[in-house]
């Protein structure tokens, strides 16, 4: 009888113990893989986190199909084969689609935008990491083959203008693979994720009960400094900067964004920060708007319906109205 008790007792105790070890295991999945050149991490929120193991892996693996389509360093990769291509190439929906909404937003930026500059990157150096000044001449002349109609898409063929054209997604195609894993993480039931590409993300819902995500947006001057934080739940935001891709020469900074004009870094702003409802969106936004400047460049987060906060080059900041709502100073 008092045996029974006993375990009776053991099996109360053990079953309290391992739900009291259920509950800290409960909490964030947080997984982090290096993806096109950048450190990813989703986040997953959810009461029943740890069940969603099997989406991240499937979120992050649709993030490398994307790098292995339009990434310049592979060189099988659909971008790689395109800039070879003498005239036209049959590719993916996926390579298609991001080709079509990058032209949709050259059109809308007068150009500020343009995924034809490959050639001009490649003279730059900034997609081999070794980056060095071109000669002024080399420039223009490879700027006389590029512009909003170097290339358009029919049926399922990019047709390049001139066989010259390389073609540069850098602008844009984190942006996409960030949308793609969030959508693998809707699919599969997650309702409060994030995922971060190096500082560019898209949420998938809020924290939960209602409480948004604050995401810090770091100083484009003081690396270890806050700038402001974003109240935010289910959009993207993502940030275009002078400050992480560059090189000085005789105390002029030479970075990583281009002016498809001059065929030289842009040198209106310091930062450009856009919240859009998608991350590709967001991406192509806030390099065009880094090129256009703080005049031009709110006009088109306007009239693309989506928020954004502009540090021109004297470190003046500047943002659209909807934007005020959600922003807080440190
Ligand atoms: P990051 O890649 O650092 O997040 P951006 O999203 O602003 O920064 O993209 C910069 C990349 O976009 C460059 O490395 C280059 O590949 C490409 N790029 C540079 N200038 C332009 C431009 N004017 N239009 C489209 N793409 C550009
Ligand atoms: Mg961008």
């Amino acid at each position: 009888m008092t045996r029974s008790v006993v375990s009776l007792l053991i099996v109360i105790l053990l079953f309290c113990v391992s739900i009291v070890f259920l509950r800290e295991e409960a909490g964030p999945l947080v997984r982090t893989r290096l993806l096109m050149g950048t450190v990813v991490e989703i986040r997953i929120l959810d009461e029943d986190a740890a069940d969603f193991d099997e989406a991240v892996s499937a979120a992050f693996s649709a993030m490398a199909g994307v790098e292995a389509m339009m990434s310049p360093h592979l060189s099988d990769s659909e971008i790689s084969r395109l800039s070879a291509a003498e005239k036209r190439l049959s590719v993916s929906a996926e390579t298609r689609e991001v080709i079509q909404r990058s032209l949709d937003i050259s059109a809308a930026s007068q150009g500020a935008f343009d995924i034809s500059i490959g050639q001009l990157i490649h003279l730059w150096g900034f997609a081999e990491g070794e980056p060095q000044r071109p000669e002024r001449k080399l420039i223009e002349e490879t700027l006389a083959e590029t512009g909003p109609d170097a290339l358009a898409v029919s049926g399922t063929e990019i047709i390049k203008r001139s066989s010259d054209i390389a073609v540069d997604l850098g602008g844009v195609a984190k942006g996409f693979a960030i949308d793609r894993a969030i959508g693998v993480l809707a699919a599969a039931g997650v309702r409060h994720a994030s995922v971060n590409a190096g500082g560019d993300m898209r949420l998938l819902g809020d924290r939960g009960g209602g409480v948004k995500w604050r995401i810090g947006i770091q100083h484009p001057r003081r690396p270890q400094q806050i700038l402001a934080r974003l109240d935010l739940a289910d959009v993207a935001v993502v940030t275009s900067g002078d400050y992480e891709r560059y090189f000085e020469e005789e105390g002029v900074r030479y970075h990583h964004i281009l002016d498809p004009r001059s065929g030289y870094p842009a040198d209106a702003c310091q930062a450009v920060t856009v919240v859009a409802v998608d991350a590709l969106t967001a991406d192509a936004l806030a390099t065009a708007v880094f090129v256009l400047g703080t005049e031009r460049g709110l006009a088109l987060l306007n009239s693309s319906g989506v928020e954004g906060m502009i540090v021109d080059q004297n470190g003046q900041v500047e943002m659209t109205s909807g934007l005020k709502e959600i922003i807080s100073w440190p």
